[in-house]
């Protein structure tokens, strides 16, 4: 039971891991022509950028229904950290639903402002803030945009936080 669990949680380690690199390097890069939809402004609940998550569900379905005890865990802990990112990044962050809780936990605040910064810069290169369970402070994050911005005039400035 204990080892299941460690597996699950080791799993969701690895996914954040997993989902920082594939958020940098695939999403804001082949498949920026899907994740673009989540940098623009939309109208209505979904947009063409859910097809990752939809992926996600699909994979940790899979492992639930087809795999061993093991294989399982595993895909209980990919369908945990969906259901982790949807709670916070689509409900807390982008507050797509009718109930809009205010992140006032201080690790929650810091994941909120690093996702605004991460939304801060306009197109797909020079962002910052990849993750999403674990996102760097504020200060460290403000460094990298002035960096970024210095790499590159022609970025928008990032607006400022908003406060919930
Ligand atoms: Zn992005
Ligand atoms: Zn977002």
């Amino acid at each position: 039971m204990i080892a299941h669990f460690l597996i699950f949680f080791c799993t969701l380690v690895t996914m954040e891991a997993v989902g920082t690199l594939a958020h940098k390097y695939i999403m804001h890069g082949p498949g920026w022509w899907l994740h673009r939809s989540h940098h623009e402004e939309h109208l209505g609940a979904l947009e063409k950028n859910d097809v990752f998550l939809l992926a996600l569900a699909l994979a940790a379905v899979g492992l639930m229904v087809l795999g061993d005890a093991v294989v399982q865990c595993i895909g209980a802990g990919v369908a945990g950290y969906g259901l982790i990112y949807v709670f916070f990044h689509d409900g807390i962050v982008h507050r797509h639903w009718p109930v809009r809780p205010s992140p006032r936990h201080p690790y929650l605040r810091r994941l909120y402002q690093a996702h605004l910064m991460h939304h801060a810069v306009k197109g797909r290169h020079n962002s910052v803030s990849f993750g999403f369970l674990y996102a760097p402070s504020a200060a460290t994050l403000k460094k990298q945009l002035r960096a970024s911005r210095t790499e590159n005039t022609d970025n928008a400035c990032p607006e400022p936080l908003q406060q919930p």
